[in-house]
């Protein structure tokens, strides 16, 4: 409290003085002067021009407003700092805002207490609630749990982490939160700004829907309008577990099969540094643009893609065995193959070597690599090895080999956030190299692919990702987050190639733009088993996409789960039940 003989506040000091006095036993609240203050003759303040008087700030509540008691006491307080900052950060999208939920913490706020200890007692309350408010309306819950996930978070590169928690941090928002405050203090002389910040959430509850966003039919989105999403996802999976594909037996001549599994590259990603043109794309001779590779972590993702030839599974299924049929390499195995596993990095993280062995029944031990060139080093600083070298690798020992055919699943982490390269920590930030690391990606692919027909054999290259690497972020997720499996995460390019043995495509890339998942890929693998394309010199792409099966939009990850129903796409998250996903970053058009 100012001291009564302050010669910086000559006309108030006498007044505030009394005011203390009074009001000393209710710990000097400004409602309580105002209370005060209406139960006796007013005192009449000496005029005084506002920008020279108040040398503290001076309380809407303060007693010049001359306002009837039961006005004053209708004031958040403080905590309007606490709803101004989020309606900011709201309006800049970085949060969600839930206006009810808001307005019901502010009705709290505005209950009278009748003694210190209620007042003690509120306050507790008030700030419990504020925060677990706060966390529901920022998304945090996902961010959380994927830090819970990376339990081995201590492995990682510190520059890493650094940059990640930079990427938490809005410049724009810092400062648009700080023109906020200084704007609140100028209003505050002359209006009610709590008022307004209650009017404000009180309009919010009204029009909040649709929220800002990429949705592509301009209908409003209501929660009742909604469909049953847990009836829509049941009946997706009740119909994939019924369906599979089964290889026959091969065709001549002969081939090996060579899917090469890329971690971190969605559509979206490839939009976001304008690479949809590289010729890669073109050089595929099936081109599924629709792909939803299911998941948005790497080990689901291989599961999902080593049992393509049965239809998706739900997430926890894919932790449990499954029937013999459904194992991709496997069933090729049945069929001849021999099944051979290599990766350009040692497997550990998150034990993806571990999951591919045991639930996507490849137990045998990976290409070894020693020798082979070190391209870059992972976020947790072990090697990242050259993708064609590994290739190459491969080769040598595949020339070497008796079998007639064989089946490669070959991982690669080339393109994963937070990888280096050898020697340099310098990497302003992984995300922003992401163009130039997956063009030199997209262009060893096409070396690779020159360097699998330069070698005589004939090979199916199947090349599709494991998810996207989350490049741009979007409203929800930070850039590089992936706990939420979105459509920019997870549609990824998938595109089937057919080299060497003189087979000619007829025609043009097939581009199939519906929604097909990993059972498309076995449908193709059993439709070239069946009819080589070696066997005539030419073959086209269309012969085998005849009843090539489409499959929905669901895509998980332990807990979360996120499906596409008339063209708009929803969340389900355990805690909160479904919801409508719309915070997609407008770029690119349709996710
Ligand atoms: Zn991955």
């Amino acid at each position: 409290m100012p001291h009564p003989n302050d010669p910086k506040l000559p006309g108030w000091s006498a007044y505030l003085d009394r005011l203390e006095e009074e009001s000393h036993h209710e710990e000097g609240h400004s409602v309580v002067r105002a209370d005060t203050l209406a139960a006796q003759p007013q005192p009449q303040p000496q005029p005084q021009p506002p920008l020279v008087l108040p040398a503290r700030p001076v309380s809407p509540t303060d007693p010049r407003w001359l306002q009837p008691a039961w006005i004053a006491k209708i004031t958040l307080g403080n905590w309007v700092y606490y709803f101004l900052a989020k309606l900011v950060l709201y309006g800049m999208e970085l949060i969600a805002f839930h206006p009810l939920y808001n307005l019901a913490l502010a009705a709290f706020i505005l209950l009278p207490a009748p003694s210190v200890f209620w007042r003690r007692v509120k306050r507790v309350f008030t700030v419990l609630l504020a925060l677990a408010l706060l966390y529901y309306d920022t998304w945090l819950p996902s961010i959380t749990r994927v830090i819970a996930k990376e339990s081995s978070l201590a492995n990682f590169r510190p520059s890493y982490l650094l940059e990640l928690l930079t990427r938490f941090v809005s410049w724009q928002a810092v400062l648009a939160l700080f023109a906020g405050w200084v704007i609140y203090r100028l209003l505050s002389y002359w209006l009610r700004v709590d008022w307004l910040v209650m009017l404000a959430m009180l309009l919010l509850l009204f029009v909040q829907f649709p929220l800002p966003g990429e949705v592509t039919s301009g209908a409003p989105q209501t929660a009742n309008s909604r469909p049953d999403m847990e009836q829509v996802v049941q009946g997706f999976f009740d119909r994939e577990s019924q369906r599979s594909v089964s290889l026959p037996v091969p065709d001549s001549p002969a081939f090996d099969v060579v899917i090469i599994h890329v971690c971190s590259l969605s559509w979206d990603d490839v939009r976001a540094v304008g690479l949809e043109q590289h010729p890669l794309w073109q050089r595929f001779d099936i081109l599924l643009s629709h792909f939803n590779s299911a998941a948005s972590y790497s080990g689901p993702a291989a599961i999902h893609l080593l049992r393509a030839t049965c239809g998706q599974q739900a997430h926890e299924k894919l932790y449990q065995p499954t029937a013999s049929h459904c194992y991709l390499m496997g069933s090729l195995e049945g069929r001849g193959y021999e099944p051979q596993l290599a990766l350009n990095h040692n497997g550990k993280f998150d034990d993806f070597l571990g999951q591919v062995q045991t639930h996507g029944r490849m137990p045998m031990s990976p290409l070894a690599l020693d020798g082979v060139n070190i391209a870059q080093y992972s976020f947790y600083d072990t090697p990242v090895y050259d993708d064609q070298s590994v290739i190459n690798r491969w080769l040598t020992v595949r020339q070497k080999s008796g079998s007639a055919r064989v089946a490669l699943y070959y991982d690669t982490v080339s393109l994963h956030d937070g990888n280096y390269l050898p020697g340099g920590e310098s990497l302003p930030n992984t995300l922003t190299t992401y163009k130039a690391r997956l063009q030199r990606f997209l262009d060893s692919m096409e070396k690779i692919m020159q360097k699998l027909d330069d070698s005589g054999r004939r090979v199916v290259v199947v090349m599709v990702s494991d998810h996207g690497g989350a490049v741009r972020g979007d409203k929800r997720q930070i850039p590089g987050l992936r706990e939420i499996p979105t459509p920019h995460i997870s549609l990824v390019p998938a595109g089937i190639k057919v080299i060497g043995g003189g087979a000619r495509r007829a025609g043009a890339t097939v581009t199939i733009d519906q929604s097909t998942s990993y059972l498309a890929i076995a449908h193709v693998l059993a439709g070239m088993l069946e009819k080589s394309p070696f066997k005539t010199g030419s073959f086209a792409p269309s012969a085998y996409l005849t009843d090539l099966p489409l499959t929905s939009f669901v895509s998980q990850n332990e807990n979360t789960t996120v499906a596409e129903y008339g063209q708009r796409y929803y969340l389900n998250n355990a805690a909160a039940g479904w919801e409508d996903y719309v915070e997609f970053n407008p770029l690119s058009g349709k996710p």
